[in-house]
């Protein structure tokens, strides 16, 4: 058997990264490869609160580099590659994951792509995108320093957002579709006490987002009256959820509808000697936390697998 890796992990985010400490520490030969950058959505994220050891909380991008610094310190090697498919090799125990620049070999394969942010698909939405229309604050936040923007959503990632912007932006509207959030009490309760600074537009969604060179407000729509208003704005921060990073999977690993990867309780997918981890499973909680937890029984299932493998072509 020569398979290039013994662990090839897809997707550098808290998942994939905890996922090669595991392996790469037990000593196996592990390659993690990763489309953008390492961090995954934590590395947009402006402060995390709630993964612990972080009595202070910590800056997003500060706790996946440590992630990324310790992976590395264990041997993992991490390249930047756009993975495009993941199907059996020429053995029953190698698989093949093949990018934009080429194939790798492994005996087992992680997968811990993630998911990424939905669009709201309204006029103006691709016009604008990344020219006013963002799915960062964190990022593109400073552009709109003592400016009115737009916040669209209700989940936690849209108050949790909101509270960063808040800082910066003179006054933010946060259009959520219903007349609850779907956010945890504690967001809802900082957003709360901000008074007029974050205005709250309850059973509201955006229709069109408007402008001629810029952004210059959106077109909302009363989801109970269906009636239409203009709002002034120079931003539009769209957060309506995630859809599952797992296109170069189908017809391979069993997936539900929307994609998101199918597992059992040992991070086993359908094909034997692949599993999954973090955000792209099928599952009710996505944290930063339960994302590493899983990394490390994916990788502890990925090391038993190929010792497995390896006892069997040694014999
Ligand atoms: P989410 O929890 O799925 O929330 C999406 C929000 O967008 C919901 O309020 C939803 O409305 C709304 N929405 C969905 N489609 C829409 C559409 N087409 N038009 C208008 N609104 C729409 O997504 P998320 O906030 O990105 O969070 C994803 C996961 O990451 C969650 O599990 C969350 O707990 C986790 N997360 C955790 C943290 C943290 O630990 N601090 C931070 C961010 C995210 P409805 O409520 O009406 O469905």
């Amino acid at each position: 058997m020569s398979a290039d890796y013994e662990v090839l992990i897809v997707g550098a985010g808290p998942a994939g990264l905890t996922a090669g400490i595991y392996t790469a520490r037990a000593g196996l030969k592990t390659m993690i490869i990763e489309k953008k950058f390492p961090g995954g959505q934590v590395a947009l994220t402006d402060f995390v609160e709630n993964y612990p050891g972080f009595p202070e909380g910590v800056i997003g991008w500060d706790l996946v580099s440590a992630m990324q610094q310790q992976a590395e310190r264990f041997g993992v090697e991490i390249r930047t590659e756009d993975v495009v498919a993941l199907k059996d090799g020429a053995t029953p125990t190698t698989k093949i994951v093949e990018t934009d620049q080429g194939a790798h070999s492994a005996i087992s394969v992680i997968v811990a792509t993630g998911a990424s942010y939905k669009k709201i698909e309204i006029p103006g939405e691709d016009k604008f995108y990344g020219k006013g229309v963002s799915q960062c604050a964190t990022c593109d936040g400073a552009f709109y320093k003592d400016k009115e923007v737009i916040v669209v959503g209700g989940g936690d990632s849209a108050l949790q957002e909101t509270l960063f912007l808040s800082r910066l932006c003179s006054v933010i509207h946060l259009v959520h579709r219903r007349d609850k959030f779907r956010a945890v009490k504690a967001l809802q309760d900082r957003i709360f006490s901000l008074g007029d600074k974050v205005k709250v537009h309850f059973n509201s969604c955006l229709a069109e987002i408007l402008g001629d060179q810029k952004v210059e407000g959106a077109l909302i729509r009363n989801t109970l009256t269906n009636e239409k208003w203009r709002l002034p704005a120079e931003g539009v921060f769209v957060f309506i959820g995630m859809n599952p990073v797992s296109a170069f999977l189908k017809g391979y690993v069993k997936t539900d509808e929307a994609g998101y990867v199918l597992v059992d309780e040992e991070m086993k997918t359908s094909v034997a000697g692949v599993f999954a981890c973090g955000d792209v499973l099928k599952k009710e909680f996505r944290q930063i936390v339960t994302a590493c937890g899983e990394g490390a029984l994916a990788a502890s299932s990925a090391e038993n697998y190929v010792e497995e493998v390896k006892g069997i072509a040694y014999k």
